[in-house]
C-alpha cells in the first residue's frame, strides 16, 4: 500500500478485508455462474453499512472520503470485481446528489442511500459517447417537469431504486434529474446479456410522462454535462481501484498455482518465463494503485483530479486484461477452463474499457489535458 491511511481508514481496511475474505471470496465463482449475488451477501453488504460508506454522518452514513472508498473498492474487487462494481455505481451517483441536490432533496433521499441503491443514467440505445445526440427529454409545465425517454446500459439498472438521469431540456442542453422507481410512469426494462461483471445487473429504464417537482433538478438547468463529467471522474478513481483489485486477484491465483504445479520435477514458479509473467502482473497492480490513489488524494485536497482519474481507468483497464491473460497462461489449460476463476477475470476487466467513458474517449481527454499543460 503506497498511501498513508488514517487510524479510522486502517480500521475500515481491516474490517473490509475480513468481510471480503469471509463473505465475498468464497462466492466469487458462484456469483459469476449465477449472474447474481446470493441474497445473504446482499443483506450483509447493506447491514454492514457498505452502501452508506461515503454518506456524511448527518445522513446516517459513515462519512468516509474517496481515499477510504477507493481502498474499500480495491479490497472487495481483489476477491470479486462485481461486488465492487455495484458499489462503485452507487457511490458515484450518491456523490452527485451530495454535490448538486438542494438541501430538501438531500434530506429526503440521502438517508435512503444507506439501504436503497442509486444508479446514474446517461447512455441511450443510439449511443453513449455522443451525449448531445440523446433524445430523452424533460419539459417544464408550470412548476413541474415532465420526463420522457429511454436510458440503457445503466450499472445497477433494475437493482437500483433511485436514478440520476441526464435529459435534454433544450436541443443542445442537458440537465440532470433525480428519479425514483416508485414514480408513476417509471419502468425498468431488460437486463443486458453482458459477458462479465456478472453479479451486477446492467439494464435499461423507461420514463413515460414521469412528473417531478423542480426540487428534483440537480444543480441548474443546463448543468447536465458538468454533472455527467463529474460522475465519470469520481467513478474513474473507483474503476482504477477495481482494475487494481482484478490485477491483484490474478496475481494471487497465478502465484498460488505456480507454487504447486510441477514441470520438469520442479514447481513452475522456479521457471524464468513464469516469474516474468508474475512480475508483469505485480508491476501492473502497483502502477494502477499509484494512479487511483493519487487521483483520490488530489480530489480530497480539492485539486483537479480528472486527468489522473482518467489515467487510472485508462491504464488500469488495459493492464487488468493483460494481467488476467498472463495469469491464464500461468495456469496452462486450466486457466482456459471455466472450472478456474481466471477466465472470468478477463471478462470482468474488459468492462472497464467501456463503462464510465470508452477507452478511445478517455485517450482523447487525456491527450487534450496533456497538450494544454504543454502550452502553459
Ligand atoms: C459494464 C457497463 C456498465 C455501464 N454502466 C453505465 C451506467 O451506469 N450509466 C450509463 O449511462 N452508461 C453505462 N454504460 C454505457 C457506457 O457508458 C457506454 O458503453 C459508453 O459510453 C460508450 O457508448 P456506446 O457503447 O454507445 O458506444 P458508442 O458511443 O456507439 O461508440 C462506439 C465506438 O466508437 C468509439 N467512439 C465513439 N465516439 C468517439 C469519438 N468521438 N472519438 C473516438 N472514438 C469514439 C467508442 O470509443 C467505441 O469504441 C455501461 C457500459 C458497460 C459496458
Amino acid at each position: 500500500m503506497s498511501i498513508k491511511l488514517t487510524q479510522s481508514q486502517v480500521m475500515l481496511h481491516q474490517m473490509v478485508t475480513d468481510f471480503a475474505d469471509k463473505e465475498v471470496k468464497p462466492l466469487d465463482m458462484l456469483i459469476d455462474k449465477q449472474r447474481d449475488f446470493p441474497k445473504k451477501l446482499w443483506d450483509d453488504l447493506v447491514n454492514t453499512g457498505f452502501l452508506g460508506l461515503v454518506l456524511p454522518e448527518e445522513y446516517g452514513g459513515a462519512g468516509f472520503d474517496t481515499i477510504a472508498s477507493s481502498q474499500t473498492i480495491y479490497d472487495l474487487a481483489s476477491r470479486n470485481a462485481s461486488v465492487a462494481f455495484t458499489l462503485e455505481g452507487h457511490y458515484k451517483t450518491v456523490d452527485q446528489v451530495l454535490k448538486y441536490a438542494t438541501p430538501a432533496l438531500k434530506e429526503t433521499y440521502l438517508p435512503q442511500a444507506n439501504h436503497r441503491i442509486f444508479g446514474f443514467a446517461s447512455t441511450e440505445p443510439q449511443g453513449g459517447s455522443n451525449v448531445m445526440g440523446h433524445t430523452a427529454k424533460a419539459v417544464k409545465e408550470g412548476n413541474k417537469w415532465i420526463l420522457n425517454g429511454n436510458k440503457t446500459m445503466i450499472t445497477n439498472g433494475g437493482l437500483a431504486q433511485v436514478y440520476c438521469v441526464l435529459l435534454k431540456t433544450a436541443p443542445m442542453e442537458l440537465s440532470c434529474f433525480l428519479v425514483d422507481e416508485d414514480m408513476n410512469g417509471f419502468k425498468h426494462g431488460k437486463r443486458e446479456e453482458f459477458i462479465g461483471m456478472n453479479g451486477t445487473p446492467v439494464g435499461e429504464i423507461f420514463l413515460e410522462d414521469v412528473v417531478v417537482s423542480e426540487e428534483h433538478l440537480l444543480g441548474k438547468i443546463g448543468q447536465g454535462v458538468e454533472i455527467g463529467d463529474n460522475a465519470h471522474y469520481d467513478a474513474r478513481i473507483l474503476m482504477g481501484a477495481i482494475a487494481a483489485g482484478i490485477t491483484q486477484h490474478a496475481l494471487t491465483i497465478a502465484v498460488d498455482y505456480a507454487k504447486k504445479r510441477e514441470a520438469i520435477d520442479t514447481p513452475i514458479i522456479q521457471l524464468h518465463s513464469i516469474q516474468t509473467k508474475i512480475t508483469e502482473i505485480a508491476i501492473a497492480k502497483e502502477n494502477t494503485q499509484l494512479l487511483y490513489q493519487e487521483a483520490a488524494k488530489l480530489k480530497e485536497a480539492g485539486k483537479s483530479y480528472a486527468k489522473v482519474a482518467t489515467m487510472a481507468k485508462s491504464y488500469g483497464s488495459r493492464a487488468a486484461v493483460t494481467a488476467a491473460d498472463h495469469a491464464l497462461q500461468v495456469l496452462g489449460a486450466y486457466g482456459y477452463s471455466k472450472e478456474y476463476p481466471v477466465e472470468h477475470l478477463i471478462r470482468d476487466a474488459r468492462a472497464l474499457q467501456l463503462a464510465e467513458g470508452s477507452l478511445e474517449k478517455m485517450m482523447i481527454e487525456i491527450a487534450k489535458e496533456v497538450v494544454n499543460e504543454g502550452e502553459e
